[in-house]
């Protein structure tokens, strides 16, 4: 046995490797409100949670408090004080979620019907798609908006489609689809319809300037899913999927009671759950409630307005599309005479201290094409720094003004003219074993094994992102897999 200090203090180790969680030093993946207060509240009440399990809130009635709390908070947030729904783990399990519960309550099997949504919607559908056995329809956005095309959507639409979905905003560009049109098509063909808001839903709905309509109150749309990990400012493990009908969220159970153990009465896809994200959300909307939401996203929209100026002033970058909210990405201004590469001024800006997203080209079904481009979510502490990190965005966009894109490791850019030339398929490709795979990967210098124990990887993600617009997509995603396992397995 070790000692509990000793323990402990291998965990900080640990953890003072990772990349900042504070500080508003990476524009992905953290949501800072930058009120330590907020911390110590959060880890308090998960602390009080720890021993208690989710899956039965009649024997812990501390759940469905929490739970009846959280939901009337965020029906009230989202338009509809009616609205019905469940506390999910994150916002992954919402999306899956929503598709299960429209699928039930369409009485599909698995196999049967399909979702439309906009080419800019979350993974998650996909893997929902994946899981579920439900085809997904991704449909070109409009590429100057890129915004979702509410007639490419309607002629995607056939007898089998049960689903539309929506984003609000959108990942890859933070634009806003148009709700309205796409509830009113939703109501017109008599299908389901769900607003994707797990990123910024908790921003827009206290967003200071005026958004166009996109929850609970227009008509058509049938479920909302928005993450309290985002910017609901609560740690991650909690996300919340509102339906406007009772049926539609009762769909999204699933019970047994015929086999021979305890009656299973589950309301999202996990059984025995913990209670922390919950109670951490609860704590969090109790102690900013409205008001403090209010702030925040001011604080957020104004540090928003500032960076997307500046970025409209650097020559050689653009902003992508029509975003609104918090967040947005910039690509290569290809119409003046030096563009920037948006992944080289990542890599420069990283050099002055702040992380920001690079994102790959995407080539939309009907050709037209998504830039590569890096994202940047905007948090309130982002406002705290807006002043440093403007000068990191300027001073980046001029270090990587001139810099040819990065190019994959030349193994791989030798395997991408093979590809090119038909010497290799991408079925073969995607038919390797896992060993085999990792020799492609230690060939091109993508060793998941290198790096001493409990250091972050060091990837050098320009030569990883370029290799994902250099081969083929199935093949970037079996090696990305491969990477991943063996980094985290012994
Ligand atoms: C983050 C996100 C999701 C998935 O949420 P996780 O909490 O990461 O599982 C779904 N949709 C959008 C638009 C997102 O930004």
């Amino acid at each position: 046995m070790s000692s509990p200090d000793d323990v402990l203090a291998e965990l900080a180790l640990l953890r003072a490797a990772d990349a900042p969680t504070h500080g508003g030093r990476v524009l992905s993946y953290v949501y800072d409100s930058g009120i330590a207060e907020l911390d110590r509240l959060a880890g308090a009440a998960a602390a009080m949670v720890q021993p208690v399990n989710g899956l039965d809130p009649t024997v812990f009635g501390s759940v469905a408090a929490l739970e009846r709390d959280l939901i009337s908070f965020a029906r009230t947030a989202f338009g509809d004080p009616a609205a019905v729904g469940s506390i999910t783990s994150g916002g992954t399990e919402s999306c899956i979620l929503a598709v299960s519960a429209a699928r039930e309550h369409a009485r599909l099997a698995p196999g049967q019907g399909n979702v439309v949504v906009p080419s800019t919607a979350h993974a998650a559908f996909d893997k929902a798609g994946r899981l579920l056995g439900v085809s997904v329809r991704r449909v070109p956005v409009d590429p100057d908006t890129t915004r979702a095309d509410v007639d490419a959507m309607a002629a995607a639409i056939d007898d089998d489609t049960f689903l539309l979905v929506a984003s609000a905003p959108n990942y890859p560009t933070g634009a806003l689809d148009p709700i309205v049109a796409l509830g009113d098509l939703a109501l017109r063909r008599g299908i389901a319809m769900h607003v994707d808001a797990c990123l910024g839903g908790f921003a827009l709905a206290w967003w200071p300037s005026p958004v166009d309509d996109w929850d609970l109150r227009v008509p058509g749309v049938t479920s909302l899913s928005a993450d309290f990990h985002k910017y609901g400012y609560a740690p991650k493990g909690a996300s919340v999927l509102l339906h406007t009908d009772r049926d539609r969220h009762r769909a999204a159970y699933f019970a047994l009671t015929a086999w021979p153990g305890y009656p299973v009465v589950n309301p999202t896809l996990l059984g025995s759950r913990s209670v922390a994200g919950t109670a951490t959300a609860w704590a969090i909307t109790r102690y900013l409630g409205v008001d403090g939401y209010t702030a925040l996203t001011g604080d957020v929209a104004a540090a928003t307005a500032r960076l997307r100026s500046l970025v409209d002033r650097i020559e050689g970058l653009r902003v992508v599309g029509e975003p609104v909210g918090p967040v947005f990405a910039a690509t290569a201004d290809t119409d003046v005479e030096a563009p920037v590469d948006p992944h080289r001024w990542a890599q420069e800006v990283d050099r002055l201290g702040y992380t920001l997203q690079m994102q790959p080209e995407y080539t939309q079904s009907d050709g037209t094409v998504l830039p590569a481009s890096t994202h940047l979510t905007v948090t309130p502490v982002t406002a705290h720094v807006v002043g440093d990190l403007s000068l990191a965005l300027w001073d980046g966009a001029d270090n990587a003004g001139g810099l040819p894109p990065s190019s994959p490791p030349p193994p791989l850019r030798d395997l991408a003219a093979a590809f090119a030339s038909g010497a290799v398929s991408v079925d073969d490709a995607v038919a390797l074993d896992s060993s085999s795979t990792e020799a492609v990967l230690v060939e091109a210098g993508l060793d998941p094994h290198t790096d001493p124990a409990g250091a972050s990887h060091t990837l050098d993600m320009g030569a990883v992102i370029a290799a994902i617009d250099a081969l083929p997509r199935p093949v970037t995603a079996k090696m990305l897999v491969e990477f991943l396992a063996a980094y985290s397995n012994p």
